[in-house]
């Protein structure tokens, strides 16, 4: 269905938040329809039991991750990531936006996963773990009791020869699923959308991968996907936009985050709330950890999802509740960020409806406001992240401005730090001195 003009000004009378994402001032929504949790659950198409599922399938892997990728032995093949307090970088934010943030900082370090320094690293491995011991099972060659290093074999790698997966991606899922698949022996397809980084498409073509690329954006790109892989009986599609498996191994997340805000004797409860800040592009990573950490905390979570002022598609199909009705191009915007990993469009309509009633809200952030948070972070903590994943640090700024501080005293904030670490050290540089610039026209401006 595709939005009219004439609609687009109803629309906007309807709901005005459209006004300022179409003059790409940054804005914040907050959800008006907000569900409690345990009414909502029942209503989920997904428990806590598929989540507990996906994490005994992560431990059956384990052994064989740690077999065939040397930097997971140091977890015994959990690819996780460590959760650290970042005070330095808060007393930044203060100064430059006079705000005081109520509550501790923390970064959860997904920039730093083994394997393909994203948080896609969570979903797109787990997806296609599951795929492979599906085959392997239905194929009697494995049991759930065997020990799974067997998939580490030349027996195994040319059964998996004979299938290929397919995936349509701005560059990080790709890098993923490219990687686990043809470590496991599949054949591998990767739909690249124009935003991918050049960098994301060669590492990929060195591990054998064949990259198609798109001159369109990202919904071209799994539209064309998808449409190839469904002529193809031995071709398996991983859908960005619908799937449950992907929005389960990003959900497995929560459940580990748990024990170490434990270990960290972070307190979560009714009055010492958790606010977490989740850079969203087409949504399933934000989405299933939401999902995760709302099954953990219930209500004493509050997430926000955090898109680019050019691409704000989550938020304008949650705020108008037309979800993957709509996209950002509708409304007459061009869905062009340095934020690769977020330059998305249209939503997932499945993400939207899944997790939207249960979400706290959704804040737009400036291509210039992520680097310069990027140079900031690079400069207080020493972490190089990529532009994308700093959509979420705004986030702590953004409620202490909303919220009153009696809500915020005992809060803990943590910001989803989602990729960066595999970025190449010329590229970094390049971040970090617009990130500079973009900080001394700020500083010019105020
Ligand atoms: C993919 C990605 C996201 C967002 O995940 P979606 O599932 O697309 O919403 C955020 N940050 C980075 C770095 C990503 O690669």
């Amino acid at each position: 269905m595709e939005i009219e003009k004439y609609d687009v000004v109803r629309l906007t009378e309807t709901f005005p938040v459209i006004k300022e994402l179409i003059q790409l001032t940054e804005t914040c929504w907050m959800n008006p329809n907000k569900q409690s949790f345990q009414l909502h659950k029942q209503k989920m198409p997904l428990t806590e039991q598929d989540v507990k599922d996906a994490e005994s399938r992560l431990d059956r892997f384990a052994p064989y991750l740690q077999n065939v990728f040397p930097e997971t032995k140091e977890t015994k093949g959990i690819i996780e990531s460590p959760l650290i307090a970042i005070p330095t970088m808060k007393s930044r934010l203060e100064s430059r936006f006079s705000q005081q943030i109520e509550g501790e900082l923390l970064l959860k370090c997904d920039h730093d996963l083994p394997i393909s320094g994203s948080i896609k690293a969570r979903g797109g491995i787990y997806e296609i773990l599951k795929y492979a011991e599906d085959l392997a099972i239905k194929h009697n060659m494995l049991s759930f009791e065997d020990d799974y290093r067997k998939f580490d074999s030349e027996k195994f790698r040319l059964f998996f020869q004979q299938y290929t997966i397919a995936v349509g991606s701005t560059g990080n899922l790709g890098l993923n699923i490219g990687i686990i698949s043809a470590k496991l022996g599949f054949q591998v397809t990767v739909h690249m959308s124009a935003d991918a980084k050049q960098w994301k498409k060669d590492l990929l073509r060195s591990k054998g991968v064949t990259v198609i690329e798109y001159t369109d954006d990202y919904s071209k790109a799994v539209e064309e996907g998808r449409k190839q892989s469904s002529l193809d009986p031995m071709c398996y599609f991983v859908d960005d936009e619908n799937s449950k498996h992907l929005f389960l191994g990003y959900a497995v997340s929560a459940i580990r985050l748990k024990k170490q805000l434990a270990a960290m004797k972070v307190k979560v409860d009714k009055n010492h709330p958790l606010f977490v800040y989740l850079p969203c592009g087409v949504g399933g990573g934000p989405g299933g950890v939401a999902f995760g950490l709302k099954l953990m905390y219930g209500d004493d979570v509050r997430c926000f999802f955090a898109e680019p002022t050019h691409a704000p598609c989550m938020l304008l199909g949650l705020a108008t509740n037309l979800h993957d009705k709509i996209s950002v191009q509708d409304i007459g915007l061009d869905n062009i960020t340095e934020a690769d990993g977020l330059a998305v469009g249209r939503p997932s309509g499945f993400v939207g409806q899944v997790i939207g009633p249960v979400l706290e809200g959704s804040y737009t952030i400036s291509d210039d406001e992520m680097h310069r948070l990027l140079a900031e972070l690079a400069d207080s903590e020493g972490i190089e992240l990529e532009p994308s994943a700093l959509a979420g640090m705004m986030g702590p700024v953004m409620t202490n401005r909303q919220l009153s501080r009696q809500t915020l005293e005992h809060a803990t904030h943590i910001v989803w730090a989602t990729g960066g670490s595999m970025v190449p050290l010329a590229i970094k540089k390049e971040y970090y001195e617009k990130g500079k610039l973009a900080l001394r026209s700020f500083y010019n401006a105020t």
